[in-house]
């Protein structure tokens, strides 16, 4: 099922080295999903921790573009408010969405993964398209009906497989007690603010 597993698993997003995982392995476009990505199910906020690490990303170079089968308007408005691109109601694992978001934003495959916390829609869609695929954790366990059954088929597919980074920071240790005064004021620029809408 190689075709199924992804290049890497990471316990969230903040977890992947914005140098060693991204710009050292070529990778200057990440092509992100939204919920339980970057987004929780349950209270649609985005975790201060992944803001920061959004605004580490984009300062070093890196560009997104998101790509969500979210099809409510809170996504666009997320979207709106973090100032990224966006591909929504996008039907991933289908090609159409990914080549739209890699046009968006001029960014060639080769140069670019997929991140996202699913592996039917993420990873199955980036190896479609012969993009590499990076797997987190889904940032919380809530999630829609369909989902919570594919996690089942997940974690067949990853038995045994432990996501990097996990555990060190705990995720339930407040980020920005640790963060520099700038990744504060980054994160509260890239929308740790709550959203609404979005499922
Ligand atoms: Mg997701």
């Amino acid at each position: 099922m190689a075709f199924l597993e992804p290049d890497r698993y990471f316990a969230r997003l903040s977890r992947i080295d914005i140098d060693r995982d991204l710009i050292e392995r070529g990778f200057r476009n990440v092509l992100l999903d939204v919920d339980n990505t970057i987004l929780t199910r349950d209270t649609h906020e985005v975790p201060r921790d992944v803001g920061v690490w959004l605004a580490r990303a984009r300062d070093a170079g890196i560009a997104f573009c998101l790509v969500s089968n979210n099809w409510h308007e809170g996504v666009y408005r997320l979207a709106n408010r973090l100032s990224l691109p966006i591909v929504a109601k996008a039907v991933k694992p289908l090609p159409p969405a990914f080549l739209a978001a890699l046009g968006k934003i001029g960014a060639k495959r080769s140069e670019t993964v997929v991140v996202g916390d699913q592996l039917v829609t993420d990873v199955m869609g980036a190896h479609f398209l012969g993009m590499q695929a990076y797997l987190l954790a889904p940032l919380v366990e809530q999630d829609l009906p369909h989902t919570l059954l594919l996690r089942n088929f997940e974690r067949v597919v990853m038995a045994g497989r432990q996501p990097e980074g996990a555990g060190v920071p705990s995720a339930a240790q407040p980020v920005e007690a640790s963060a520099a005064p700038a990744d504060r004021e980054g994160a509260e620029a890239c929308g740790s603010a709550k959203t609404e809408g979005t499922s």
